[in-house]
C-alpha cells in the first residue's frame, strides 16, 4: 500500500508534509519526500493522502478490555463499594464467551482511535485471546495473580490460564504475547509475590502490576512492610528484574522514581481512571524529570468510561500542563515517544513503534478536513489537542488494514452490539 502525498508525524514528534510511505508485507519499505520506485509498490493500493496525516500506531498500555461489558455499571460509588458491590459480583458471572464479546467491543473502540497494540490484565484468557486473534490487533495479555499465605500459585486458575496462553501465543508469530501479572501489593501475600517472581523468571515472562494507584494502598503498604513503599517492597523480591509495566503510579515518591528508572520499569499513566475513581493525578512531569519511561493507558471501560486513546492523550497533555502550571510540558517531542515507541519497547516489540523503513507497518491516519482541525500551525497539537477519535479514518497493523472509514475489517459490529446487550440483560437478571 502506498500512502501518497500525505502529512506525517513520526515517533519522535517530527512532522513533514507531502510524504510518501509504502508498506509491503508487514513492514514499512519506503518513507521519503519522493515517491518510491514503481516496482516497490507494484499492484498495491495507492491511498490519496490529501488532507490526511499519518502517525505511528498508538499503544494502550493498561487495560482490562472485557470490562467494556461493565461500562457505566455502578456509577458514583466510592472505590471499595464500587468493587465489592458492583464489579466483583458481575465479574464472577462472566464466562469465556462473555470475555470474547466484551473484548471484540473494546478492540473495536481501540482500533477506531488509532490503537495498534494494548497491554491487558483480566481473566478467562481463552475468550480474550480468541477475540484478539480474530481482530488482528496486537496485545500483551495476562491474568493477574492475587492470594494469601495459603495460595499455591501453581494451582491457581490465573497461573494455569497463562501457562495455556503461552502455548496458544506460540502460533501467533509474536502478535499476542503472554505475560505474568500481579494484581497489586495489597491483594497479594509475600508468598504470592515471591512465587510470581520465580515463575516469571523461570518462563522469562514480562510483568504487569498495579502500583501506588491510591493513597490508601501506598500508605498501608508502608505500615505493613516497615516503611517500604509498594515499589520498594516489590523490588525487595527482585520483581523488577523482569521487564515490567506498572500501572498508575499516582503516589510514587521521588525515591520510587529513581528505583523505577534504574530498574527500567515503564509506567502506564491512566489519567481518566485516576480522576473518575477519585484516586488523584499522577505527576507525569515528575516521571519525566526522573527519566522514567512513561506510557499512557485507558484502564478498563468501567473506570474511564471508554477506550478512546486520542481522548486519553489529550487529557494527559492538559493535566500535565495545568497541574504543573507549565504550558511547555508535553509538546510533540514528549508525547509521540510516550504513545508509540515507549509502548512498543515496554511490550518487548523491538521492530515496532516507529515510522521508519524496516519497522512493522503499524500506523493510523487521521482526516484533517474537519472544522475543528483547521487551520494547521502545529500538526501534532491539532491531532492530540483538537482531534477526536471520529477523525481516525484508517488503522493498520502489520501491514494489514484493520479499520477504515468507520468499520473494522474483522469485527462485525452489529453482531457484537447484539451480543453485549444480550449479556447485559442476562447478568442483570442473574444479579437481581
Ligand atoms: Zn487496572
Amino acid at each position: 500500500m502506498l500512502f501518497s502525498d500525505i502529512s506525517v508525524i513520526d515517533h519522535l514528534g517530527q512532522s513533514w508534509e507531502h510524504m510518501y510511505l509504502a508498506t509491503a508485507g508487514n513492514s514499512i519499505v519506503w518513507l521519503d519526500s519522493q515517491p518510491p520506485p514503481a516496482e516497490l509498490v507494484e499492484g498495491g493500493e495507492v491511498y490519496d493522502g490529501k488532507d490526511k496525516v499519518l502517525l505511528p500506531g498508538l499503544y494502550n498500555m493498561h487495560c482490562h478490555v472485557p470490562m467494556t461489558l461493565l461500562r457505566g455499571y455502578g456509577e458514583g460509588l466510592p472505590l471499595q463499594r464500587w468493587l465489592e458491590e458492583k464489579m466483583y459480583p458481575f465479574e464472577a458471572l462472566m464466562d469465556a464467551e462473555d470475555m470474547y464479546w466484551g473484548t471484540l467491543l473494546g478492540v473495536y473502540e481501540m482500533l477506531a482511535s488509532g490503537v495498534v497494540s494494548f497491554s491487558d490484565m483480566y481473566m478467562r484468557l481463552d475468550g480474550i485471546f480468541q477475540a484478539v486473534l480474530e481482530s488482528g490487533i496486537k496485545a500483551n495479555l495476562n491474568n493477574p495473580l492475587t492470594g494469601d499465605d495459603n495460595t499455591d500459585i501453581r494451582r491457581d486458575i490465573a497461573y494455569l490460564e497463562v501457562e495455556q496462553l503461552i502455548k496458544d501465543c506460540a502460533t501467533t508469530e509474536g502478535r499476542i504475547i503472554a505475560e505474568a501479572g500481579l494484581h497489586a501489593e495489597y491483594t497479594s501475600s509475600e508468598r504470592v509475590v515471591r512465587d510470581v517472581v520465580a515463575w516469571a523468571k523461570e518462563q522469562n515472562l514480562q510483568l504487569q502490576v498495579h502500583l501506588s494507584e491510591t493513597q490508601k494502598e501506598h500508605e498501608e503498604c508502608k505500615q505493613r512492610h516497615q516503611g517500604l513503599t509498594p515499589a520498594a517492597y516489590l523490588d525487595s523480591f527482585g520483581f523488577f528484574d523482569q521487564p515490567t509495566v506498572a500501572a498508575h503510579g499516582v503516589y510514587l515518591e521521588d525515591q520510587d522514581l529513581e528505583l523505577l528508572r534504574e530498574r527500567e520499569v515503564t509506567i502506564a499513566h491512566c489519567p481518566s481512571s485516576n480522576l473518575k475513581l477519585g484516586s488523584g493525578i499522577a505527576s507525569v512531569a515528575n516521571f519525566l524529570r526522573h527519566g522514567v519511561a512513561v506510557t499512557i493507558g485507558t484502564d478498563g471501560a468501567a473506570s474511564n468510561n471508554n477506550l478512546n486513546m486520542i481522548e486519553e492523550i489529550s487529557l494527559a497533555i492538559l493535566l500535565a500542563k495545568g497541574v504543573n502550571r507549565d504550558p511547555s510540558l508535553m509538546v510533540a517531542t514528549d508525547i509521540l515517544p510516550i504513545v508509540s515507541s515507549n509502548g512498543a519497547k515496554a511490550q518487548g516489540r523491538c521492530d515496532c513503534g516507529s515510522l521508519e523503513v524496516g519497522a512493522r507497518a503499524d500506523l493510523f491516519v487521521l482526516n484533517l478536513a474537519r472544522p475543528h482541525l483547521q487551520p494547521v500551525y502545529d500538526l501534532a497539537a491539532n491531532v492530540f489537542c483538537s482531534g477526536q477519535s471520529a477523525d481516525v479514518v484508517l488503522t493498520m497493523v502489520d501491514g494489514q488494514v484493520l479499520y477504515r472509514d468507520g468499520s473494522a475489517t474483522f469485527i462485525d459490529l452489529e453482531r457484537v452490539l447484539f451480543e453485549v446487550n444480550r449479556i447485559r440483560a442476562e447478568k442483570l437478571r442473574q444479579l437481581s
